[in-house]
């Protein structure tokens, strides 16, 4: 009867329950300490074009390493920042950050452009126009060497609140860049208002192209609004040769993923792509 299921769901989720709020507090309680104890971390993920390869930018994407050694990629901890009121400090680490590597890497004769992620929060609550003015003032990096990544969810709910935003962080010399493009629910009208001048193709679309009929027409469809509206494309998730080919028979621009390399530290990037290793084919 209801009783005995009732009694019986309980006994079976208590436990889970307990871990999860359990591990959900241990996790707050160790990111609130994180930036202090300097256990964020920047990785940097290769951008090329697909001519040649040539690499012209690098997207930093943030790991937590745990007192006890564990890294901890942002899928698990960027929502729970979100929710812990932590993005926006964390959101202003890691511009601050990407922004002395790419100056550091500017300096070292590395030109490249370096990506940065934005929570959509940071965009509708902080001074993120602040915060990035504040990022490159510090840096010394020209603005043409950053880009931000907006995820085409967050451009849909807050276009309104969020426009002026992105119209200041345009006035500060900045790219846009759509991360996840194809994944949100779009009458892609977004795409004419919106101060964005790069759209990235989620990895999804790329994961069974070529062979997917469907992916290879949304695929194509992306290419096709890019270029009549005059915006850059990068492929995101690139695993494979074929893939690669793929694309580039479609004449998508630019592309990433563990083909061309994972993210890697700093040192190791600069190690592979430093002094004159830009040029140099994958
Ligand atoms: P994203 O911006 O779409 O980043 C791409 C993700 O795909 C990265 O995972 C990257 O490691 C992974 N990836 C790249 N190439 C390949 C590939 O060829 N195959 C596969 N299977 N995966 C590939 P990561 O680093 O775990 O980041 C996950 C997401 O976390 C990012 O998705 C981004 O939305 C978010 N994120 C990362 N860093 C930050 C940050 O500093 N701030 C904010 N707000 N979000 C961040
Ligand atoms: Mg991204
Ligand atoms: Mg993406
Ligand atoms: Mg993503």
């Amino acid at each position: 009867g209801a009783k005995a299921l009732k009694r019986n769901t309980w006994m079976f989720f208590a436990p889970e329950l307990a871990a999860a709020s359990r591990e959900r507090f241990t996790m707050d309680t160790g990111l609130r300490r994180a930036l202090d104890r300097q256990e964020l971390v920047l990785h940097y993920q290769p951008q090329a074009r697909v001519d040649g390869s040539r690499v012209f930018g690098a997207e930093a994407l943030v790991r937590w390493t745990t007192p006890e050694g564990e890294v901890i990629g942002p899928g698990r901890f960027i929502a729970l920042a979100e929710e812990a009121g932590l993005i926006h400090t964390i959101g202003r680490w890691v511009l601050g950050e990407a922004c002395r590597q790419a100056r550091e890497w500017e300096l070292a004769g590395l030109p490249l452009r370096v990506a940065v992620n934005l929570s959509g929060l940071q965009v509708v609550q902080g001074d993120i126009v602040g915060d990035v003015r504040e990022a490159l003032e510090q840096s010394g990096l020209s603005p043409s060497r950053l880009e931000l990544e907006i995820t085409e969810g967050f451009v849909i709910g807050h276009a309104d609140e969020g426009l002026e935003r992105l119209n200041g962080l345009r006035r500060l010399g900045i790219e846009l860049a759509v991360d996840d493009f194809g994944t949100g629910y779009s009458s892609l009208s977004y795409l004419k208002r919106l101060p964005v001048q790069c759209l990235k193709i989620d990895r999804s679309f790329i994961t069974d192209v070529p062979g997917d009929p469907d992916d290879e027409t949304i695929v194509a469809a992306i290419l096709s609004i890019a270029d009549r509206l005059g915006l850059d494309v990068i492929a995101e998730g690139v695993e494979n040769a074929t893939q690669l080919d793929f694309l580039r028979s479609l004449g998508c621009p630019a592309y990433q993923g563990d083909y061309l390399s994972p993210p890697l530290t700093a040192a190791e990037f600069t190690e592979r792509w430093g002094a004159g290793g830009l040029a140099r084919e994958a």
